[in-house]
């Protein structure tokens, strides 16, 4: 036995659809701007860029139900609806056509990002890490196996705010599919079991504000409700 010097902090993990078991979480690998619409309300032109990622720490992957903190530091805390992929396997230099083999199963989360201090890095050219990394900042429903649901490529996601669709898109609609971005990746990267890829969001992004009931989903893979809470 390995001697500490205190207890090693407990693996973050997310809940599996039907389950009492659970997904160990690695780390968390974020795709930006993969939707066409989402790029251009960012200022981008999408049919130029390669894919760009940026990373959470793994303990910023929480349970996405019941109330959400609303974090210090921002006043314009926005939502992202995403579809999660979690991998069971890895590798390097992983061949597109082989990706998907990669995969254990999907959800749906949010990449919350606090877009004030993004603004900020952008224009100062700095980091990401404080408006995206932040405790908290990457809810997530619980995880459906591809064994059951299969590897979707044509499902709606939505984000509902207190009953009303802001966003709305479909998984066909990702100018980088699953397999293409973890093959991508994987060439930067040894991907592992554990990693959960977050694969960016459609357009509509926006803020939420303390008591709005947020409900986000991938029609046929998972679903989440939540409530944020209020400003700390
Ligand atoms: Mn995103």
């Amino acid at each position: 036995m390995t001697a500490y010097i205190f207890p090693p902090p407990a693996t973050p993990a997310l809940a599996i659809a039907h389950s009492d078991q659970r997904f160990p979480i690695r780390r968390v690998i974020c795709v930006g701007r993969n939707y066409a619409s989402h790029a251009r309300e960012m200022g981008s032109d999408p049919d130029r860029e390669p894919p760009f990622f940026f990373m959470k720490p793994a303990d910023a992957v929480v349970a996405a139900a019941g109330v959400l903190p609303y974090p210090g530091a921002t006043n314009e805390l926005h939502y992202e609806v995403e579809l999660v992929v979690a991998l069971k396997d890895g590798g390097e230099n992983i061949a597109v056509e082989n990706a998907l083999d990669l995969v254990w199963g999907y959800g749906v989360g949010l990449d919350l990002t606090r877009r004030d201090l993004q603004a900020q890095a952008k224009e100062t050219r700095r980091p990401w890490d404080f408006s995206k990394g932040f405790d908290n900042s990457a809810p997530c429903s619980p995880l459906a196996p591809a064994s059951a649901i299969g590897h979707p490529d044509q499902a709606r996601i939505f984000l509902e705010v207190n009953g009303k669709v802001v966003q709305d898109g479909s998984l066909n609609e990702l100018i980088w599919p699953i397999a293409d971005i973890l093959a991508h990746i994987s060439r930067f990267m040894a991907l592992q079991p554990g990693d959960l890829i977050f694969s960016g969001t459609p357009s509509g992004v926006g803020a939420l504000e303390p008591g709005d009931q947020v409900h986000g989903e991938v029609v046929g893979v998972a679903s989440f409700d939540l409530t944020v809470g209020p400003k700390p």
